[in-house]
């Protein structure tokens, strides 16, 4: 293939065509390499719907990964519920325009790009349309000096609508999906459908989460299981997917989160069932 048909193909499939500055010029065809290409493994982390816990794994994931001495970076490509910044307790931070292209903000050493960085105010909506939140994540993934990666971990906007379909399309050279579910057959209903979504790209399933899987009760320390149990096992059995394990609700999740801080250092059963997610996720990509 030339190279000239190698830069309209990269545009004939690119989600901001018909609307991009560059298409079809030099810039397109540098526009999705360069820094995103020196990273070794890129993750993204969806769920079929949102609030099951997406957000919480995709930072926990990055900080136990770090803390097994990986360089890491998240992407929040979730544009218009952006949270990566305030579960790391970086919303004070921005991103720089530098020398080289945008700086990203850090957490502690996780390298972090978000549109709640670029934003004047925490509460302010995002209210843009399709293409220009695609513009947006595609300047995060051509622009910002992520340098030389271990894991790029990329918090999708929830749901299976065209938008994580277009930002996931976005991304050059994705390692697979990790799906996020809570326990219940209404949010496993989703999950189905966010499995097949990631199929229909033509994307690795890493394995699917269950989040929020039953509550030790504080007082008898019996299991209390508040969303049913066992239907996110069950579930990737079905649809012929790696079930990488369940974490508990646990109350210190949802303050230390609220708090800009990561669960999975603690001692915690939470904690202990996340580490061995880590290690599982670990020895599938290796
Ligand atoms: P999503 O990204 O799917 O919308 P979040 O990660 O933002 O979901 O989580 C939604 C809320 O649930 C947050 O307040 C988070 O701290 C809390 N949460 C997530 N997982 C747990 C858990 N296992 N136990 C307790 N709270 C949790």
């Amino acid at each position: 293939m030339t190279e000239m048909n190698e830069k309209n193909e990269i545009c004939e499939t690119c989600p901001l065509k018909g609307s991009c500055p560059d298409q079809g010029s030099e810039e397109a065809v540098t526009c999705m390499a360069d820094e995103i290409d020196g990273i070794k493994h890129k993750i993204i982390v969806a769920s079929g719907k949102g609030g099951v816990g997406k957000s919480t794994v995709s930072v926990n994931l990055a900080r136990a990964l770090q803390l097994e001495g990986y360089k890491v970076g998240i992407l929040d490509a979730d544009i218009t519920g952006p949270n990566i910044p305030k579960l790391l307790g970086i919303e004070d931070q921005g991103l720089v325009q530098g020398a080289d292209g945008i700086k990203p903000a850090d957490a502690g050493g996780i390298k972090v790009a978000s549109m709640a960085l670029v934003l004047s105010r925490q509460d302010s909506p995002v209210v843009w349309r399709g293409p220009m939140k695609m513009a947006a994540i595609k300047q995060f993934i051509q622009d910002v000096t992520w340098g030389g990666l271990d894991y790029l971990i990329i918090d999708l906007p929830p749901g299976t609508s065209d938008e994580p379909l277009s930002v996931a399309q976005l991304i050059p050279d994705l390692s697979g999906a990790i799906i996020v579910t809570t326990p219940q057959e209404v949010a496993l209903l989703d999950t189905r459908k966010a499995v097949n979504m990631v199929r229909a790209m033509k994307l690795p399933v890493i394995g699917i989460i269950e989040n929020m899987a039953g509550l030790a009760c504080p007082h008898c320390h019996q299991r209390i299981d508040i969303f049913q149990s066992g239907g996110g096992e069950r579930m990737a059995e079905e649809m012929n997917v790696r079930f990488l394990g369940s974490i508990p609700i646990d109350p210190r999740i949802c303050s230390l989160g609220d708090a800009g801080q990561t669960f999975v250092e603690g001692e915690a059963p939470a904690a202990d069932s996340f580490r061995l997610i880590v290690e599982r996720l670990e020895n599938i990509l290796r």
